[in-house]
């Protein structure tokens, strides 16, 4: 397997319904699951959000897409460097929807992976796509997948449901590629779309450093005495700027007391980004922060959903606050019923950045909802809230938000 010790430079989600092949393209594409970071940040992130690093190589004198592989060596031939990226595994059973939420806001782009061997669209196959639409993940391949199951004439069938069902939506003109995420067919023309399609987003080099916070942890043994004890980690993405080891750094909304929260305020004593321990790290992929906190505040991900960096330069926090609404026309196969509009008093979940929390709405009206929360979250104005809403035993996305 490729030794990979390279930083990813951009977050690519993997999505779809459940069983659709989505841990198996990953597989594929980057051999066995990340074992990039300690054992204990492995154990803390493969539980919700995966990440797994995936280096695009090619092989020289070869065309475009024949040339794409994951390999180091093509019959004898070394391969190059093209880009190591970062697969974001989102969850696809239905009750981990506020997950896949949740890591829509760290992913660059998406791959939507569609079982060719079933009608489109399977329940989370659209309630995914609904989420990167209402993100705003413009950068979509779909891969149509399983194809080895399948006869020419009815993968012609699925293609034309998957056309159908992307239209009107943000993956209209994505590019789908049929492949076999089992037998590994078609898997250079696969990478040939995600290059054509994800870019590395540009990143403005001189950004205060940001770091979405997904996971916490103690990695500390029970039993471990005082003086051996290691500080609290933090796990997410960073979404702008340079992090560096000794940099001060403050955590919002921070520590819980008594209701009310106060930041806390940390140093980086180490960083673990690409698979290595590193001085500095820039967006893309899973950064691991060892941080000078108590680990009694970071361990069972006592931290995830906040957002970490320079105490001057982090966005504010709230307790409440307004946001434009916008729902969507149904809910997502929930046998089509109407989107009822927001009504006072109702609770809504809210995820913000990797942040969920529920939210009491105060007043509503049209276009527009003021809620109170059950845990204060840190958020720019203009920030996208993904909505969801209890219909029946689950949440389900009935639309989008921006905070005013
Ligand atoms: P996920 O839930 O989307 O992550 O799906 P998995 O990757 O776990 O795959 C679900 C099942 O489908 C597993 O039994 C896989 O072995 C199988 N599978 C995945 N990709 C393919 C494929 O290309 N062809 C076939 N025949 N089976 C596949
Ligand atoms: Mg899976």
């Amino acid at each position: 397997m490729t030794a990979n010790h390279q930083q990813p430079e951009v977050n690519i989600g993997l999505v779809g319904h459940v069983d659709h092949g989505k841990t198996t393209l990953v597989q594929a594409l980057s051999g066995e699951w990340t074992d990039q970071h300690s054992e204990e940040m492995k154990r803390g992130i493969s539980i919700r959000l995966g990440y797994a690093d995936a280096t695009f190589r090619r092989r020289p004198d070869v065309d475009a897409p024949d040339c794409y592989t994951v390999a180091n060596e093509v019959d004898g031939v070394e391969t190059e460097h093209v880009r190591t990226v970062s697969f974001v595994d989102a969850p696809g059973h239905e009750t981990l929807m506020a997950t896949m939420l949740s890591g829509a806001s760290i992913m660059d782009g998406a791959v939507l992976v569609v079982g060719a061997n079933e009608e489109v669209p399977q329940a989370q196959t659209e309630e995914h796509l609904m989420a990167l639409d209402i993100i705003g993940i413009e950068n979509v391949v779909i891969a149509q997948n399983k194809i080895d199951l399948v006869d020419s004439e009815q993968a012609r069938e699925n293609y034309e449901q998957i056309q159908e069902f992307v239209e009107g939506t943000v993956a209209e003109d994505a590019p789908v590629v049929p492949i076999s995420a089992e037998q590994e067919i078609n898997i250079d023309v696969l990478i040939d779309a995600i290059e054509e399609t994800i870019p590395t987003p540009d990143r403005d080099p001189d950004a205060d450093p940001r770091l979405l916070v997904a996971r916490s942890f103690d990695i500390n043994r029970p039993g471990t005495t005082f003086d051996t004890l290691t500080g609290g980690v933090i796990g997410g993405s960073l979404t702008q700027g340079t992090l560096d080891v000794d940099t001060d750094i403050e955590i919002r909304p921070g520590r819980e007391d008594d209701g009310d929260y106060d930041p806390v305020a940390t140093t980086v004593r180490s960083l673990q980004a690409g698979g290595s321990t590193v001085d500095s790290a820039t967006p893309g992929g899973l950064i691991g922060v060892g941080t000078g906190l108590d680990p009694s505040l970071t361990k069972g991900d006592g931290l995830a959903g906040q957002v970490a960096g320079p105490a001057d330069s982090l966005p504010p926090v709230h307790d409440s606050f307004t946001m434009d609404v916008e729902l969507l026309d149904r809910v997502v196969s929930a046998d089509d019923d109407e989107i009822e509009p927001i009504s006072t008093n109702e609770p809504l979940m809210l995820t913000v950045g990797t942040a969920t929390t529920v939210g009491s709405v105060t007043s509503a009206r049209d276009d527009e909802a003021e809620v109170t929360l059950q845990r204060p979250v840190c958020a720019e104005s203009g920030a996208k809230i993904a909505i969801s809403r209890r219909v029946g035993a689950r949440w389900r996305l009935i639309g989008v938000g921006t905070l005013e």
